[in-house]
């Protein structure tokens, strides 16, 4: 059984009727790479921290070569193709020959997905019994809010009421996904109460809150930061107790981008699974673990119960596939052992890595752990607790391994702990 995908290109923002005022690719101009674990040892940027980050792609793809290139993926396909997902850097909804493609994939007769869509595209609410018609399964939908005005203010959608009526009649018929960017003061309070009963009511099968982000440390990469002046985005503890909150009060399943997933108590549900924790190798390396400001607590505790011989390091961004050099950069690096972890996707340039790590003299030797640790309620969202216990053991296992091997052999230093990761500057 395969997943069958299908690209369709697109820019973000510009082949999506306009940006939304909170679009991550707002104002991303054309930065220097950032470096990642794909590139060249002696170049930094490569294909993926060049393009792929950026969604960068020259406009929609001509539909002949989209079907062309189903075709021959179909042709050489070695296993029963399960699920056909449309994805791309633009919006779907916005592909100039979006049905012409819906109705080539029925052809293949397999569930159909939609990747993700803000509806921005859709003028007519019967496309959404066509869509169904064709085989449409599962949509992840950016709502914003139900509020028409509130989409059309901040979503640019010309025709907000349209969107707003295929939402209702997906959410009736197949599994829709809703995800709603989180404006203090604009969509959240009583818009998100109302927005998140809408949706239930209409038959949504969940709703994903995603923390705004303003600020470089939150996120922002690309030199693109602010993209809202004057809005200030909540704290990542004021956002998971909001997510919390909003679901207590709701049947529907509502998860939190990059906190938190109440129904299956993750990220890092496995610390509450100690027979799990128990099958997982004891640390024997010594190394320091960099990792985001929202992981770093969750991960010290962790560590700290399979053995201790790691310290983790907390830098001041909070996600950590988005640790970019600057981040190394506030480090302390006499702080660190000789061997320093950085997560898999950090966009940071290993060599350059090395260099900003060993400033104070003392070389280190930079590895890279697992790309996931856990889920974010966004990859929880379709996920059940084992799904997510098993992604979580499968990664503490490869890091845990990545330690062991290249660390220093331990010593009985225990530099971790709960409470007693550090952070750039303050240890
Ligand atoms: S639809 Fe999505 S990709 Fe397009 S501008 Fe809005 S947030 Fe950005």
């Amino acid at each position: 059984m395969g997943e069958l995908i299908v690209d369709v290109g697109g820019r973000p923002g510009l082949d999506c009727r306009g940006f939304c005022a909170y679009c991550y690719f707002k104002h991303v101009r054309n930065p220097a790479p950032l470096g990642c674990r794909h590139c060249l040892p002696f170049k930094k940027g490569c294909d993926y921290c060049t393009r792929m980050v950026r969604e960068q792609y020259d406009g929609f793809r001509p539909f002949r070569d989209v079907a062309q290139e189903t075709l021959a993926k179909l042709q050489v396909a070695t296993r029963e193709i399960d699920r056909v997902t449309i994805s791309g850097g633009g919006d779907p909804s916005c592909y100039p020959a979006f049905e012409d493609l819906v109705e080539v994939l029925a052809a293949i007769e397999a569930p159909l997905h939609i990747g993700y869509t803000s509806g921005k595209g859709f003028d007519d609410a019967r496309v959404a019994d066509r869509l169904v018609e064709h085989g449409l399964s599962e949509i992840s939908f950016t709502v914003f809010a139900s509020d028409p005005g509130l989409r059309r203010r901040y979503m640019h959608d010309p025709t907000p009421d349209v969107s707003l009526a295929v939402i209702e009649r997906l959410a009736g018929a197949i599994d829709l996904y809703a995800a709603v960017v989180v404006l203090p003061g604009i969509n959240d309070g009583e818009v998100l109460e109302q927005t998140a009963s809408w949706l239930e009511d209409a038959g949504a099968r969940g709703l994903i809150l995603m923390r705004f982000a303003n600020e470089p440390h939150q996120g922002l990469v690309l030199g693109n930061a602010p993209l809202l002046p004057g809005i200030e985005p909540q704290s990542v503890g004021s956002f998971a107790a909001l997510v919390r909150d909003l679901s207590a009060r709701h049947r529907m399943r509502i998860t939190g981008t990059p906190l938190l997933d109440p129904a299956l108590g993750s990220p890092f549900a496995i610390r509450d699974e100690p027979e799990l924790l128990a099958r997982l190798p004891r640390l024997t390396g010594r190394a320091s673990v960099v990792t985001g400001a929202v992981a770093a607590p969750f991960l010290a505790s962790l560590l700290e119960r399979l053995g201790g011989t790691a310290s983790v390091v907390a830098v001041r961004k909070e996600i950590a596939c988005l640790i970019t050099a600057d981040d190394l950069h506030e480090l302390d690096p006499a702080a660190l052992e000789r061997v320093v972890v950085l997560p898999g996707r950090a966009l940071v340039h290993d060599r350059e890595a090395e260099a900003i790590l060993s400033s104070d003299g003392v070389p280190r030797t930079v590895v890279r752990g697992p790309d996931m640790l856990t889920a974010d309620g966004e990859t929880s969202m379709g996920m059940n607790r084992e799904g997510v216990l098993e992604m979580e053991l499968t990664g503490l296992f490869h890091l845990v391994n990545t330690i062991n091997l290249h660390g220093e052999p331990g010593d009985g230093d225990r530099r971790t702990g709960s409470g007693q990761e550090r952070r750039a500057g303050r240890s």
